[in-house]
């Protein structure tokens, strides 16, 4: 058994191609900016925002059940419950 789902390296992929074009195009990276990598659905069903596929069962499917952000210069960390395209509940914390 793979410790490591063969889609898992398809979403780092994905994520390394959206921090790759903000970082060349010298953009300024934000928590939005972030959260809409989080919520991203390209390659769907293995996007990096992933939602259960039809006709699957709930105890084999892969879905994002949370997505975390944290900001270490400035001690605060957002909690999105749920896929990051529609979170259920947005929780901010912040720790010292
Ligand atoms: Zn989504």
């Amino acid at each position: 058994m793979d410790l490591i789902s063969a889609n898992s390296f398809r979403r780092k992929d994905r994520i390394e191609e959206l921090i790759d074009a903000n970082v060349s195009q010298k953009k300024h990276i934000t928590r939005d900016v972030i959260k809409k990598w989080f919520a991203d659905h390209k390659h769907y069903p293995e996007s990096i925002c992933r939602h259960r596929e039809n006709e699957s069962s709930a105890y084999t499917n892969t879905v994002t059940a949370f997505s975390v952000i944290m900001n270490l210069e400035e001690c605060q960390m957002l909690l999105m419950e749920g896929q990051a395209c529609s979170p259920v509940e947005e929780i901010e914390v912040g720790f010292s």
